[in-house]
């Protein structure tokens, strides 16, 4: 089976952990801290933070930005569920803004009116998770610009567009918001078997967060309520988790970012190579905006249904059975039976729905080779024509 994604693992991602199980750190060594500064200098962030997984950056991003009950958190319905749950660990409420057909990712026009609705109604959100859906970036001038007319914070949910590009900057640089978070999952662009990073330029965010991965314990005087008693004093200030990301992930992520370049590069070729092959059969393409440069986290097409003679569920089992590992991403969040139960309707969201019934990933990694893309396109060449 040709998977949609894969990871990629050379000698010496190997090496560079094994190095780590000879040390005297397996956590909480050196190797968190050299891997924040990697990245922290990769896409030009005063503040990074290395977390076990994105779903626990999300986390401890609210809780710094201060949501909580009562208040509200919007998200695109086309994303992983985790980016809509960060917002009900800390009792927040939900909701979601429809997403744009072409670029997938939530529609500013959408939030536009939705906010001036939400205005009238005073239930503004104090949250909002812009999610670069497949590794596009989000059209992040104009939901600033909406934030400082309404007042919510932003953050970007860039599980999928570490090495991404908007305004010719890096992703994760929050020039357009308040925190930004990857995820390093196997399947993402580079890997630390789990985990994920919030990344800020505000010090502030980052020493809640700080103290937030990490049981709310701190050994930094400036912090503490009193004096220390001695060298082995430490205090706890806060309520926090354990969230930390051990050295062995850090190894293996200092490891990957070596190669970041390499992979969105061929990324971007499978990408072009796609948009190349795939033109002249019915199905639509991912629009890529001007203005940005996906990492391609994922290629997702679109069934044109109407010119097919097959439904979507036969053109996706068809590919399975033709060991082609195609995926869907995503259902949409509002339809899942959790959230159903809060209220939320099918048709809530309308374009969420419409993609859900045509989208298809196709497998996009860095080592699948130009022979295996061209047995994906002639399969769906033999389905879509
Ligand atoms: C993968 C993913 C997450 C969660 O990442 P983990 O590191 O697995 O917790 C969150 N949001 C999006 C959009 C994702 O794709």
């Amino acid at each position: 089976m040709i998977p949609y994604g894969r990871q990629d693992i050379i000698q010496e991602d190997i090496d560079a952990v094994i190095e780590v199980l000879n040390s005297d750190f397996l956590t909480q060594g050196p190797k968190v801290p050299l891997f924040e500064k990697t990245v922290a200098t990769k896409v030009n962030v005063k503040h990074c933070l290395a977390v076990n997984s994105a779903t626990s950056a999300l986390h401890i991003a609210c809780v710094a930005l201060g949501l909580r009950q009562g208040d509200w958190l919007w998200t695109s319905p086309i994303t992983f569920v985790a980016s809509a749950n960060c917002g009900l660990y800390c009792g927040a409420k939900i909701d979601f803004v429809d997403i744009d057909p072409k670029t997938y990712n939530l529609c500013p026009k959408a939030l536009e009116a939705k906010l001036s609705v939400a205005e009238r109604e005073g239930n503004l959100p104090k949250v909002l998770v812009a999610v670069h859906m497949c590794g596009q970036p989000c059209d992040m001038h104009k939901i600033h610009a909406l934030s400082e007319r309404y007042g919510f914070k932003i953050i970007e949910d860039a599980s999928h567009a570490i090495g991404a590009k908007y305004l010719g900057e890096s992703i994760g640089n929050c020039r357009y918001s308040d925190i930004t978070v990857f995820s390093f999952h196997p399947v993402k662009i580079i890997t630390t078997a789990e985990g994920g990073m919030a990344l800020t330029n505000d010090s502030k965010l980052a020493e809640k967060m700080n103290l937030c991965r990490s049981h709310g314990v701190t050994r930094d005087e400036h912090l503490m309520t009193k004096e220390s008693d001695g060298p082995w004093y430490y205090q706890q200030i806060d309520i926090g988790f354990n969230y930390r990301m051990t050295d062995l992930q850090a190894a293996l992520g200092i490891s990957q970012m070596k190669r970041l370049d390499d992979f969105i590069v061929r990324r971007q070729g499978i990408a072009e190579r796609y948009d190349h092959l795939l033109k002249n059969l019915s199905v639509s393409l991912p629009c890529q905006n001007s203005d940005s440069r996906s990492s391609f986290h994922l290629y997702v097409i679109r069934l044109q249904l109407k010119k097919l003679q097959h439904t979507k569920k036969q053109v996706f089992e068809f590919l399975r059975r033709q060991d082609i590992g195609v995926n869907l991403h995503y259902i949409p969040v509002h339809t899942q039976p959790y959230f159903q139960k809060m209220g939320f309707k099918s048709n809530d969201f309308p374009e969420a729905e419409k993609y859900y019934e045509e989208a298809i990933s196709l497998p996009i990694y860095h080592g699948m080779s130009d022979e295996q893309q061209n047995y994906i396109v002639k399969k769906i060449e033999e389905i879509c024509s």
